[in-house]
């Protein structure tokens, strides 16, 4: 049934009144939903405000119709920033004409001044925009238990199920016990379910950490070629012992002689990059068979990107959109005898994007798959910039005036700049980029709304 009916010619006082009667009822609807909602006309005037709107903005009984919607609806950013004429949610919807929704700002009451945090989407109707509300407090709260819940057990299973691990560790060991072949055997699967169920408890923690914000980011300038040679070399053992071709390409030269690779700069936490590029070596070792692992470090003018290509398994086109969310786990008759939580994928885009890069993939099914990493890239002088800053900051925080610089040897630091004193600057030094072939992101999963911040 349409909701509301175009008049026509033949209309009759009775359609009219049975109009108003169903204009009379969406009146009441409105009213009567706990969500809040107000309709703004092309002067920025409320023209309607439901009951919910009016007590999620803190205004009580009192009568808001025609006024401006700023006095009504005070919005702030997730930081509790009052947003300007250009980024205003409402601002933005008027002059785009687009859907935006916030998942993440809140309404400062009017009276008590308090902060809730609320959903809020702005949609464009003609001329006018209708805002809708949702406050979120005990949504936020349950998820918040909910983390709280899954940190604490994942945190008390861990310790047991480590020393179930050892014990069974020890078992095994013909060094320190003696078990016939059969309780080998037992004790063998028994130790393997104990590993798996340690490294599930280790990235339930790491995930919630994650979600709930709690992890501090630490960026610092990096040498991205070499921490990528680092974590190269420290998985060689685990990918020779499986028999693969182990390449490092920035070493090597298109005929596969030696080379020098080129220093490449970003300002990233340093743990978080190690660790996402390590599960992507990881994962690579654990997919394939047989066949080689090449890992790559390439750039352009701004723009670092970390490549770990495979000649494993691949993943099928239907699950490629997916292997990034929690859990997801292709399930074939390839990945079903490969032990694994489904985490680490989740766990390293997260990491990546909170160290401001991205984190993609490519992959052919059966032939095998490269994962990506881009990270932004520092010129030579904003790295020689950052370089001074942080051995001055490094020589204040120990009280002395100078300071050894891991990248340069000895740095004389007098005077400590203000942190706004560093200023990203355009990069006339910045050596001549490696051709770098950037392939498109693979489309999320998930679609998401035209704006969401
Ligand atoms: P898991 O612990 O299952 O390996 P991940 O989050 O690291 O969890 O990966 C999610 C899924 O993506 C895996 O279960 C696997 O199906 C697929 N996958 C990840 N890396 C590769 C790869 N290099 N080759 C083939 N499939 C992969």
């Amino acid at each position: 049934m349409a909701l509301f009916g175009k008049k026509t010619a033949g209309d009759t006082a009775a359609s009219t009144t049975s109009s108003k009667e169903l204009l009379a009822t969406y009146e009441l609807a409105v009213k009567s939903i706990s969500d809040g909602v107000m309709v703004i006309d092309s002067s920025k005037n409320a023209t309607l405000v439901n009951p919910a709107m009016l007590q999620i903005a803190g205004w009580g009984n009192d009568d808001a119709i025609g006024l401006n919607y700023k006095s009504i609806l005070n919005l702030l950013d997730a930081n509790d920033n009052q947003p300007t004429d250009v980024d205003s949610p409402i601002e933005v919807a008027f002059s785009t004409k687009k859907l935006f929704e916030c998942k993440s700002c809140k309404v400062l009451t009017k009276h008590s001044g308090e902060r809730v945090p609320v959903f809020l989407a702005v949609i464009p109707s003609g001329d006018n925009l209708v805002v809708t509300v949702r406050d979120i407090t005990k949504e936020l709260e349950e998820d918040r238990e909910k983390t709280e819940f899954v940190s604490t057990a994942s945190h008390e299973m861990r310790t047991p199920v480590a020393s179930i691990e050892g014990y069974l560790g020890l078992a095994l060991n013909p060094e320190t016990a003696t078990i016939d072949e059969r309780a080998k055997a037992y004790l063998g699967k028994a130790h393997e379910a104990s590993q798996h169920l340690g490294r599930l408890f280790q990235d339930l923690l790491d995930v919630t950490k994650l979600d709930d914000q709690h992890i501090k980011i630490d960026p610092h300038l990096t040498d991205v070629v070499a921490l990528a040679r680092n974590v190269f070399e420290g998985q060689a053992e685990r990918v020779h012992e499986k028999g693969l071709n182990y390449i490092f390409l920035p070493d090597q030269n298109v005929s596969g002689e030696r080379t020098i690779a080129p220093v490449l700069y970003a300002k990233v936490d340093q743990d978080f990059l190690r660790e996402s590029v390590d599960n992507l070596i990881e994962n690579a070792t654990k997919y394939t068979p047989q066949g080689a692992i090449e890992v790559n470090v390439t750039a352009d003018d701004n723009n670092i990107v970390l490549s770990v290509k495979d000649s494993g398994i691949g993943i099928a086109p239907e699950d490629l959109s997916h292997i990034f969310q929690k859990f997801y786990r292709a399930d074939n008759s390839d990945t079903r005898e490969i032990g694994g939580t489904g985490l680490g994928l989740y766990i390293s885009r997260k990491r990546t994007e909170d160290t401001g890069g991205r984190m993609w993939a490519e992959s052919e099914y059966q032939k095998g798959s490269t994962f990506f990493i881009s990270i932004p890239r520092l010129s030579n002088r904003e790295a020689d910039e950052l370089k001074k800053l942080e051995a001055t900051r490094a020589a204040m925080m120990q009280g002395e005036d100078t300071q050894l610089n891991p990248f340069t040897g000895q740095v004389s630091a007098k005077a400590i700049p203000e942190a706004s004193n560093y200023r990203p600057v355009a990069a006339p030094e910045t050596p001549p980029a490696q051709p770098v072939s950037t392939p498109q992101a693979q489309t999320p999963a998930v679609t998401e709304a035209p704006q969401v911040t």
